[in-house]
């Protein structure tokens, strides 16, 4: 009886003093934020991405322990950037960059790593998505180099390689928070598996002789490659020459042998090379552009890659439909 007492006695004295200092440890705590989340963990990972397709997959699988900026934004070319004030400070503190690769970001000398190395970061810290991803290649003819084609992206075979890269990469920098990022990247490759089914059915669909894609820039060749479309474009590359007469002259001819039902002109194109094909073609452009090098606004009716990839394909089977 007298040992229980004791007993009593001691857990609520025990209590008391754990009160007590649980009570300072939250004064501690309060009074400086930043100590407190370094050490619960809760402090959001910081990534840096370099353009708006890799944003959006980071803010997918990364959900809302991490924190994205993104460095080319909508509607400004990724192939040639020049970094912000902004971009720079965030690229300094980042714990893990994703950049695509395959030349998107202008390669080796290319704008990111000139950015990467200028701020002194880790190289383990950064992550190319298109590891897993065969090139292709663009040029090589009348004397020109052949490069990498970097748009392997629009594939929504290679979104999955993406999407396994960067479920990768996340818990290899951050490797507490494993079972969270292997659950949503796992929902993620799901979703993008059904959408790879979707364009297999879709393409199928569209009569074998109209299965032909025309853009400004040659961006779909990946994609096209993969579910057996066959591609017309005006020139090869956003960074070479654009709508050239001699690059006009040469689709309008492919056009003259070919079943084209309708042309297609990506978001971030100037539009009159196009025109000027259309014209002199007589076939119609699709009255809403096709994504390629990036994804719409947040908000907009395209803000993010499954919603890019749903509306691409929906584009293209309603215009070869025709
Ligand atoms: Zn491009």
């Amino acid at each position: 009886m007298k040992d229980m007492k004791k007993g009593i006695l001691g857990v609520l004295m025990a209590g008391i003093l754990m009160f007590i200092l649980a009570a300072c440890g939250s004064d501690d705590n309060a009074a400086d934020d930043t100590k407190k989340d370094d050490d619960n963990g809760d402090e959001p990972l910081h990534v840096v991405t370099s353009f708006t397709i890799i944003s959006d997959m980071a803010e997918q699988i990364g959900g809302d322990i991490v924190e994205v900026h993104n460095l080319v934004p909508t509607g400004t070319d990724p192939h040639e950037y020049e970094p912000l004030p902004d971009d720079i400070k965030k690229a300094t503190d980042a714990d893990v960059l994703f950049y695509n690769g395959l030349n998107l970001e202008g390669g080796k000398n290319g704008w990111f790593f000139k950015m990467v190395d200028s701020v002194g970061q880790d190289e383990d810290r950064v992550f190319s998505l298109t590891e897993q991803v065969e090139p292709m290649y663009i040029g090589g003819e009348e004397g020109t180099d052949e490069e990498i084609n970097p748009h392997s992206f629009i594939d929504p075979d290679v979104g999955i390689m993406m999407a396994e890269d960067m479920r990768d990469a996340l818990i290899e920098v951050d490797p507490d928070n494993e079972d969270h990022y292997k659950e949503s990247a796992g929902e993620y490759i799901n979703r993008l598996e059904e959408i790879v089914d979707e364009y297999e059915e879709k393409i199928n669909e569209i009569p074998e002789e109209k299965r032909i894609l025309v853009t400004s820039e040659r961006a779909f060749q990946y994609m096209a490659d993969r579910f057996g479309l066959e591609e017309g474009y005006i020139w090869e590359i956003d960074t070479e020459e654009n709508g050239s007469p001699e690059q006009i002259k040469t689709l309008v001819n492919y056009l003259t042998d070919h079943d084209v039902p309708m042309l297609f002109v990506e978001s971030n194109v100037d539009e009159r090379p196009m025109e000027t094909v259309s014209n002199e073609s007589g076939i119609p452009i699709f009255e809403k552009p096709i994504y390629s090098d990036e994804i719409g606004e947040k908000g907009s009716e395209v803000d993010t890659y499954v919603k890019y990839l749903n509306y691409n394909i929906d584009v293209i089977s309603e215009g070869l439909n025709q």
